[in-house]
């Protein structure tokens, strides 16, 4: 599995996103160190608050698929037409499976880029 393949896996999950009120299609793609794909889409909801990111829907998707020994190996996002990484409560989540070297994958520039998580969350909250 591939950086590049990762990402066109959560483009195509991107493609099922429940997002009738932003209309900002997001998809994510994760592997598992146990070696397993999960993908997952961002389901809106008209109570906006009750809204779930495609990353943390993928992530709980994968946990209940592998159990609590699920870590992530890499992951990837993205947004149709758009480009960003995860938002900060994402970033939070993913910190909970996922070491400091963990790569997240999304675009910048049209181009596969990555930040390892210790980049895009350093002081992530740890009990
Ligand atoms: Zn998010």
């Amino acid at each position: 599995m591939t950086n590049s393949e990762l990402l066109e896996q959560a483009k195509v999950a991107a493609t099922k996103a429940y997002a009738p009120y932003s209309q900002f299609q997001v998809g994510c793609a994760l592997l598992t160190t146990a070696g397993n794909i999960f993908t997952g889409c961002n389901v809106e909801n008209a109570s906006y608050g009750l809204t779930i990111c495609a990353e943390r829907n993928t992530i709980f998707h994968a946990v209940a698929n592998e159990g609590s020994g699920m870590k992530i190996a890499s992951l990837a996002v993205i947004a149709l037409g758009q480009e960003f990484p995860p938002c900060g409560a994402c970033r939070q989540v993913i910190a909970e499976f996922a070491g400091p070297e963990v790569e997240v994958w999304f675009l910048r520039d049209g181009k596969p880029f990555s930040m390892t998580m210790a980049e895009l969350l350093p002081a992530s909250f740890r009990l």
